[in-house]
């Protein structure tokens, strides 16, 4: 007769997506792997996510960024930059349904009124087929049940890539990359982004919702360099 206990066996117990093992799990990661993540460490800089021993750090106190805050789930580090690769340049979407689980897991978001990718210039669009912030964000906004705030939000430059720049030229280069309609008026707007480097982009985008009336942006991003 024909077993399906193998079968059986293989659905109910899926491997590790890091290192394979059989396991218990949570969202495809196995309980060593997903204690040795590099998680975010939680005395960051509310305000921009940097170390921090939990106070606002000198930076944003001396000259603050327009954005309120960051969540920052992990630092840019193994496993989770080759994840975060995998998901911008092999369109690995299953990766974008793991990080929104796990971001509602670790973030508390119920006074956030709405959500917006990290907008991409409609020519690197097509360029790449693909926004992995976007990706992010409407994984993120389906779990969280709050809307996606798309298309009231444009990037009208097409600017070289922040990361192909050293970091002093990062903010003239991504200066006035932006618009946004009047749907922000009043709105908490969270900000959905993979990777935040210098924060340079996310801060042009904090000042452009800020003037169109946001009244609180918070920047949501999956991984934070230091
Ligand atoms: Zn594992
Ligand atoms: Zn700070």
């Amino acid at each position: 007769m024909f077993n399906i206990k193998p079968f059986f066996n293989q659905l109910m117990q899926p491997t590790c997506i890091l290192c394979e093992a059989k396991a218990h799990h949570t969202l495809g990661i196995c309980a060593d792997c997903w204690q040795d993540l590099p998680w975010q460490a939680l005395s960051g800089c509310p305000q921009c996510g940097l170390p921090a021993s939990g106070n606002t750090c000198g930076s944003c106190l001396t000259d603050p960024p327009f954005f309120d805050a960051t969540h920052a789930l992990f630092e840019y580090a193994y496993p989770i930059d080759a994840l975060l690769q995998a998901l911008k340049y092999q369109h690995a979407l299953h990766l974008a349904r793991l990080f929104a689980a796990i971001s509602l897991k670790h973030v508390s978001a119920s006074d956030v009124d709405c959500v917006l990718p990290m907008p991409m210039h409609p020519a690197r669009i097509q360029q790449r087929g693909f926004n992995q912030s976007l990706e992010l964000a409407k994984r993120i906004t389906k779990l969280l049940h709050k809307p996606l705030a798309t298309h009231h939000c444009q990037r009208i430059r097409n600017t070289p890539p922040q990361a192909s720049l050293p970091l002093k030229s990062r903010v003239s280069n991504i200066k006035a990359a932006f618009t946004c309609d009047d749907y922000f008026v009043g709105k908490h707007v969270a900000i959905v982004d993979d990777v935040m480097t210098s924060g340079a982009s996310l801060n042009e985008l904090a000042k452009t919702l800020k003037a169109a009336g946001a009244a609180k942006v918070t920047c949501w991003v999956m991984a934070r360099t230091y």
